[in-house]
């Protein structure tokens, strides 16, 4: 088609004539109505042509859900932590149930069976490959509770890794007085890393006093004469490490921890001189502890093993320069799978027991090679053992929907072109011509966008344009989806009429990865799985900001991100839909932000059994008041300004005393409320 208004013979069908029209009709002035006429039109396959396996395919859920994410026979999401054959929650169920307690949408769900999970799973793939490898040395695991500090989550942590040892990792003085409040497990490691001064020093070294396995490690070369020296006013011995800056970088999005010119660590003169300095200082036998980290979620096993090849020779050799060193501490970057893709940015190439094997093999390799104890392994994989324990649940609220059922008022011989040729593509549209219109229809929109920008149609002919072209959309893709051949039309069909999914929840707050770094992460509907997923969407946060929305998913059939979500029609006012993103445990809370004042969602632990679930706790949100404070506003000064407002409203006779009464109860509740969307009661 050309951008002209004169229909050229052989690239334009003739306009078909249209029905019931009288020359005088003027159509334009009953456009605008017609075009504010929203009727959506669920283009929808036959339920039973779908299945809830046809579901999983979609949603990857089976790739990603590691077995403690599965979709139920009912068609929701069902949360299983042992596997398909031990006990599990249907999260739609529970979502509901736990509405009905009061608890508040969107709620971030927490099952610390799968914490325990994830503990034991690490700590037995060790021990597998001691095992296999006849490995000397022991495995001592440290969480690193800089990935998620929450309270409750790290007691659950420490509790299911008493028997396993399991540590825990401190990254600033803040984080120190967590774990020596948290953690009294006999013999478990206190790993002490990040910038250090002498009072996060003196209480690290104190607490060795107090009976616990701390080592600090030397970040920064400055570090190493401020723990000697308070050792000797102490009079005691300290546990020190070394943190080693290896020249092999690790890989994906967090590849610049490491590295010649990453933030932390010691060169390897630096490493020399230290060595030299403790020697001098009669403390060589300090020294006990070698410590890299290449950053995080590593998706490659290739990198994995080179950092940990150098940084095995960096033991050998500081063993043969006469530090007896008891522990490699390969720190973390054990990724998770988030989009079940075994090979992007998302995902990893790897299982935990690959990386446990490959950890074990080359130290022993190398270690064997040069006649060197192997050493204890200490791992400080934190987003490995808690990013599957929580969910976010949350609900839409609206839809931006372009399906329309209804076309618009008929064009006429009087009307542009473009709008006749728009008509006769809807009249004409059959399941045997469908390619044809769907061509026709394609070239429609640019046309239609020149000829406005040209001054040829007017705003209400645009709209016409684009209510036309959203009905023609529709109805090929109806008629697509039961013709053979047309899967291309449809899932392009599918973008095309995208819909915007308005969505109660902050990205910001809640998955600030997905907006900072372009994290992928897993987001599906919770329930309805039975019914084919027959739009496609975008979904929007309730920030004004423009970056506050998800357009990243996963693509099961090919692999690769696509930019809209399979969902299902939503009108509002029809019954709740609810959509979960997954695999948020890990440092999505606490990077989480309170842009546009949405605080911390409604939290909640779910531990479940053979007979149910039970609600261990439940940890309120933010208030307004509370995020409020944050910024510096009291709640009593606020209430009072209003009130005196009111005062003169009342006095200028602009305000009822009914009124005002009213607006300072708005008030004062919107101050005690949840920061987030709440159904009406
Ligand atoms: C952040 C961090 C970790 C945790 O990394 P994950 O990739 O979450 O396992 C471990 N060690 C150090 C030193 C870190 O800074």
């Amino acid at each position: 088609m050309t951008n002209s208004l004169n229909i050229t013979p052989e690239s334009s069908p003739k306009p078909a004539p249209v029905a019931g029209q009288s020359s005088a009709h003027v159509p334009n002035a009953n456009i605008a109505t017609n075009v504010l006429n929203t009727t959506h039109a669920f283009a929808q396959v036959k339920a039973n042509d779908w299945s809830v396996e046809k579901s999983a395919k979609v949603y990857g859920i089976n790739n990603w859900g590691n077995g403690y994410f599965r979709i139920n026979q009912n068609g929701n999401v069902a949360v299983t932590p042992k596997g398909e054959k031990g006990p599990g929650v249907d999260l739609y169920e529970l979502t509901q149930e736990l509405q009905d307690r009061g608890i508040r949408i969107p709620i971030m769900i927490r099952f610390p069976d799968i914490i325990k999970e994830r503990v034991e799973l690490l700590h037995s793939c060790f021990q597998k490959a001691f095992a296999d490898h006849n490995y000397k040395g022991q495995y001592c695991g440290v969480y690193p509770i800089k990935v998620n500090q929450q309270r409750h989550l790290v007691q659950e942590l420490v509790k299911y890794g008493k028997d396993l040892r399991l540590g825990l990792e401190a990254g600033s003085k803040p984080e120190l007085l967590i774990v020596l409040s948290l953690m009294n497990t006999p013999n478990a490691v206190i790993i002490c890393n990040g910038f250090k001064d002498t009072e996060y020093i003196e209480t690290a070294l104190l607490a060795q006093k107090i009976g616990r396995e701390i080592v600090i490690v030397v970040d920064r070369k400055d570090e190493l004469k401020i723990i000697t020296e308070t050792a000797k006013k102490l009079n005691m011995r300290p546990k020190i490490g070394f943190r080693a800056k290896l020249n092999t970088q690790g890989a994906g999005k967090w590849v610049d921890s490491a590295g010649a010119r990453s933030k932390f660590g010691l060169t390897s003169i630096e490493i020399v001189e230290g060595l030299e300095f403790l020697k001098q200082q009669n403390m060589l036998d300090c020294l006990e502890l070698l410590h890299y980290h290449i950053g995080s979620q590593v998706p490659s096993i290739q990198s994995i093993k080179s950092s940990l090849k150098e940084a095995a020779r960096f033991y050998t050799e500081l063993h043969a320069l006469g530090a007896k060193l008891k522990y490699i501490d390969v720190g973390g970057g054990l990724g998770v799978d988030y989009d079940g893709t075994g090979s992007s940015d998302s995902s990893v190439n790897y299982s935990e027991q690959e990386y446990a094997n490959d950890v074990v093999s080359t130290l022993q390799t190398l270690c064997d090679e040069k006649g060197v104890p192997h050493p204890n392994i200490i791992t400080e994989a934190g987003r490995s053992l808690v990013a599957h324990h929580s969910v976010l649940v949350f609900n839409v609220m609206g839809v931006n929907n372009l399906y329309r059922a209804e076309p618009p008022i008929p064009a006429t011989k009087k009307d542009p072109s473009i709008m006749q040729e728009l008509q006769y593509t809807f009249e004409k549209l059959t399941k045997e011509n469908i390619n044809e219109c769907f061509n026709d229809l394609l070239q429609s929109k640019n046309e239609t966008l020149n000829l406005f920008t040209y001054g040829v149609l007017n705003l209400t002919q645009r709209a016409w344009c684009e209510s036309m072209f959203f009905t023609i959309a529709t109805k090929i893709l109806t008629l697509a989806q039961s013709t053979p051949d047309c899967e291309d039309i449809v899932s392009e069909l599918r973008t095309v009429l995208c819909d915007t999914y308005f969505c109660n929840f902050s990205v910001f707050q809640s998955v600030p990865d997905s907006w900072a770094v372009g994290q992928l992460f897993p987001v599906m509907p919770i329930h309805n799985l039975k019914e084919e997923p027959c739009h496609e969407a975008t979904l929007a946060d309730l920030t004004c900001d423009s970056d506050g929305k998800i357009e990243k998913f996963i693509d099961t059939e090919s692999g690769e991100v696509k930019k809209t979500l399979r969902v299902h029609p939503y009108a509002e006012g029809q019954a709740p839909y609810y959509l979960a993103v997954f695999l948020t445990g890990a440092y999505q809370e606490i990077l989480g932000d309170l842009h546009n004042l949405f605080g911390d969602t409604d939290a909640v632990h779910i531990s479940i059994h053979e007979s149910g679930y039970t609600v261990d706790h439940y940890v309120p949100g933010d208030t307004v008041t509370e995020v409020l404070t944050y910024v510096q506003y009291g709640r009593a000064e606020m209430v009072d300004n209003v009130r005196q407002y009111t005062e003169e409203s009342i006095n200028n006779g602009n305000i009822t005393k009914q009124e005002a009464k009213a607006l300072i109860k708005h008030y004062e509740e919107g101050l005690s409320g949840y920061t987030y969307l709440e159904e009406m009661e």
